[in-house]
């Protein structure tokens, strides 16, 4: 289980998570919904090591990881896709992908590729373009791509909708819904509440650096609070 624990993460003197409480067990989608500004990004970094917590603990599988670098996150099987992909737009998706795995060596790539290419089919006919070229949904298939390239066990994924037509975030979201049915925990961090819950287990509601409403992604889906803010008042 990938466990967040009392978590106080801030820039400069002002803290923007007060205190969160949130986890996800292999083989769920734990969907975490907010406004922006109310620090899913943020939270998202701490887990990755990109930023160091004033104070909590994230622990996977037991193991605490602060003080770990991001790479030896990606080593004990933490991956984050960031909102911006990140990805190297002048290399190929071939090498994108490929620098996913590095970190495992060269036979690990190799072996991992074909996983990738049976997860997003359309990125088999990719590989040779350059990441910089490809349409927004092509981009985000290569950055989970690269992602999964590591063999995560917990993948947290900050707004992979964004800019995507619904037709593609679709897709997307079912092929997380495939990788946690094959055990994979996935943190969806996501605007698009309707899509995500959908294939979500459970969800939590971030404002203003707490958790507000957390339960089943279901009793989410009619919970008042959710409908008026993120179901466009359904
Ligand atoms: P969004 O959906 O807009 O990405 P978010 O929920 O991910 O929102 P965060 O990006 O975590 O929110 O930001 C939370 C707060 O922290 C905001 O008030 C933001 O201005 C502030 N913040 C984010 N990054 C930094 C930074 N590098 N330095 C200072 N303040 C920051």
């Amino acid at each position: 289980m990938l466990q967040i624990s009392d978590l106080v993460a801030g820039y400069g003197a002002a803290d923007v998570l007060h205190g969160i409480d949130l986890h996800v067990g292999g083989g769920e989608v734990v969907c975490l919904l907010g406004s922006n500004g109310a620090g899913k990004t943020t939270l998202a970094r701490c887990v990755a090591g990109l930023l160091k917590p004033r104070s909590g603990s994230v622990t996977a599988d037991g193991d605490r990881l602060d003080g770990l670098a991001p790479s030896q996150r990606v080593r004990r099987g933490i991956a984050l896709v960031p909102e911006d992909r990140g990805l190297f737009g002048g290399l190929t998706v071939a090498d994108n992908l490929e620098l996913g795995g590095f970190r495992h060596g060269r036979r690990h790539a190799v072996d991992r590729l074909p996983l990738v290419m049976d997860i997003f089919p359309p990125l088999a006919s990719l590989l040779r373009r350059s990441a910089g070229t490809l349409s927004g949904g092509e981009q985000q298939m290569t950055a989970i791509g690269r992602a999964l390239m590591a063999d995560p066990r917990y993948l947290v994924l900050d707004e992979p909708s964004l800019g995507l037509s619904p037709g593609m975030t679709r897709q997307i979201l079912k092929a997380m819904r495939a990788l946690a049915d094959d055990g994979i925990g996935i943190v969806l961090i996501e605007q698009n509440a309707a899509l995500a819950l959908g294939v979500s287990d459970r969800a939590a509601v971030i404002q203003r650096g707490r958790i507000a409403v957390t339960g089943s992604a279901r009793t989410l889906m009619s919970d008042p609070m959710v409908i008026h803010a993120y179901l466009g008042g359904r």
